[in-house]
């Protein structure tokens, strides 16, 4: 079946849904230039000598400079991203009263900056970092401006602790009350829009089932194949860049402009 009838097949799922919800992984920020960084093929390991350690909350607690080491480059590069088109049409179909919730599984604050507000990051996100030992809680960009540009690693001003990012390392516990709220609306969904996630990472890849389970109905947008396409009504291998914009537009109208043009200028600062 060509892309233009599986498209049109999803448009019809989506026009008939009550309950749209949608959730992303990876794959939705790579057309922004961001690679994933839980995969060993992303080019961000071949400094790091094993990422399971480097990326986990072992590997920061015991060796943090290594740890902010490696998530230097990956910064680097989600400072200099901007949303793409893929994150425009999500936050354009929520504009529109046609997305109830976006749950995504990436950290990079893309889907907030092109306008999403009801988005579930049910890995953790760079928005701010927290001190290990006392909670201590901060705006992540000027400290990790200040690691960026001086090397030193962020401390807690209060007990002189390491501070972490609010990521979900590995070998740590999914936000708990976020992950509920993610099961929540995946139950009530009917349909589910899965977008540039392989659904590899459970037990955020798990939620298409559970929409499933509850007689919902599943598109998947993927450029590779998922344990779920035969779960999926429509199944569309592109680039979610080009397909998303054109799965919503029936529903919002003439595309947006990439730059908002309301006075809402993106700079180097992860601010939304
Ligand atoms: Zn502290």
């Amino acid at each position: 079946m060509n892309t233009d009838t599986l498209i049109q097949q999803a448009i019809d799922l989506l026009s008939g849904a009550r309950y749209v919800v949608a959730l992303t992984g990876a794959g939705i920020s790579t057309p922004s230039g961001i690679p994933d960084y839980r995969s060993p093929e992303s080019g961000l390991w071949e400094q790091a000598e094993d990422m399971l350690e480097v990326a986990s909350v072992y590997g920061f607690r015991h060796r943090p400079q290594v740890f902010y080491q490696w998530l230097g480059p990956l910064l680097r590069v989600i400072y200099a991203a901007r949303p793409n088109p893929a994150h425009m049409a999500l936050a354009e179909l929520e504009s529109a009263g046609r997305l109830e919730a976006l749950i995504t599984q990436n950290i990079d604050l893309l889907h907030g900056r092109a306008g999403s507000r009801n988005v579930l990051e049910v890995h953790g996100h760079l928005r701010e970092i927290v001190c290990l030992a006392c909670h201590y809680t901060l705006p992540a960009a000027p400290a990790l401006e200040e690691y960026l540009s001086s090397g030193r690693v962020p401390h807690c001003r209060r007990c002189h602790h390491v501070m972490k990012p609010s990521v979900v390392l590995f070998g740590e516990l999914l936000p708990y009350g976020t992950m509920r709220a993610a099961q929540a609306h995946a139950r009530a969904a009917d349909v589910m829009l899965v977008a540039g996630s392989s659904l590899e990472v459970a037990p955020a890849g798990d939620l298409p089932a559970l929409t499933r389970a509850s007689g919902g109905r599943l598109i998947i947008v993927n450029f590779m194949p998922t344990h779920l396409d035969n779960e999926a009504d429509v199944v569309i291998r592109g680039d979610v860049a080009e397909v998303l914009p054109r799965l919503v537009a029936p529903f919002v109208g003439p595309p947006a402009h990439l730059d908002p043009p309301n006075g809402r200028q993106y700079n180097a600062s992860w601010g939304v």
